[in-house]
């Protein structure tokens, strides 16, 4: 691909996607920010505008997974997650989403009431509302079947919004489950590998699993680590907040079957996509505490305590013969369009 053109690198959540961001998106607006809330150069799960005693958070997504139905999920669901996931690792409650869908002539009209019910049934999960949209229609050859893009809109009271570039030192780091799911999961069925267990993607919407948390203002930094992974998660809040991280291996939960896909495939599994995961840094005395009400949680029996802020500018991980190695931020996502 040459240098002048868009490749599917630019699109993949790593330093070549940040890099157009930055040179080509960031530097061509001139405002950015209301009230001075959080604004897009702070390019955070999402941006918030600030009125009363109150911040309105904003963020929005483009779908264009492949395939469509996938097992865990499907397009409506993932469209859905994706932005009430942003809206809520920002410490808000999510309240409503946008629905504008770029649908491909010929498009079966039942594959669509599928995916719009799977949507409603996701946001039905955390009393979340869509409430407008918008439909268009392209000529079969110009669009590959459908994409979506969705906004999400919620509400958190004014200074009390949770960035990801607040880590302290001290702080202990928490995932909410397992790791690699969704990314490896979709890889494998598309290559067609069949694994003994069923492995499934972990779209969900995480509201209800963090609320508890974001009320006791128990955590100081979060993020969903979608595209690029873990590995992209840790290493962004990392660097925002100026500090370093140290993990340790063995207690980071990854499913047997994440393990052996990612081994078949050449694929590492902190570099792939989670879409029901949070990662989040907890003030260190109410690390136990946070954990125990994300476990008993839907969606977070396999969260972990999985190492603690430190000073430096790495993430480190401490393998089990008691090495270090340092995580490093991957180039660009190794699985596209996951999301
Ligand atoms: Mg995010």
């Amino acid at each position: 691909m040459s240098d002048n053109k868009i490749g599917m690198g630019h699109g993949a959540g790593g330093e070549v996607m940040s890099n157009l961001i930055a040179e080509t998106i960031l530097n061509n607006i001139t405002k950015k920010s209301v009230n001075n809330g959080i604004s897009l150069d702070a390019l955070d799960d999402g941006a918030t505008i600030p009125i009363g005693d109150y911040e309105i958070v904003i963020t929005t997504d483009g779908h264009t997974i492949n395939p469509l139905f996938f097992p865990g999920g499907d397009i409506g669901k993932i469209s859905a997650a994706g932005t009430i996931n942003d809206v809520s690792v920002m410490g808000a409650k999510p309240l409503a989403i946008t629905n504008a869908m770029i649908i491909r002539e010929g498009f079966p009209i039942e594959d669509l009431e599928k995916i719009i019910k799977s949507m409603d049934e996701t946001c039905r999960e955390v009393d979340v509302a869509i409430v407008t949209g918008d439909t268009k229609v392209m000529e079969y050859d110009k669009i590959d079947e459908i994409v979506i893009v969705t906004t999400g809109i919620g509400i958190a009271k004014k200074g009390e919004v949770i960035k990801d570039s607040s880590l302290n030192i001290g702080d202990k780091i928490i995932v909410t489950g397992t790791l690699g799911d969704h990314g490896m999961s979709l890889m494998s069925f598309r290559e067609g590998i069949d694994f003994e267990t069923d492995l499934q993607s972990d779209v969900a919407p995480v509201w209800n699993m963090i609320q508890e948390a974001v009320e006791m203002k128990a955590i100081t930094a979060m993020k969903d680590p979608t595209r690029g992974g873990f590995a992209n998660a840790i290493n962004e809040m990392a660097q925002k907040s100026g500090v370093g991280v140290l993990l340790d291996q063995e207690k980071i939960p990854i499913k047997e079957e994440v393990h052996a896909a990612s081994e078949m495939l050449g694929i590492d599994p902190f570099e792939v996509a989670n879409e029901g995961k949070v990662v989040m840094g907890v003030k260190s005395d109410l690390a136990d505490e946070v954990l125990e009400i994300i476990k008993k949680s839907e969606y977070g029996s396999d969260a972990a305590i999985i190492g603690e802020v430190i000073e430096g500018n790495h993430v480190l991980i401490e393998t089990p013969v008691g090495g270090q190695r340092i995580l490093e931020s991957p180039i660009a996502d190794p699985v596209p369009r996951v999301c």
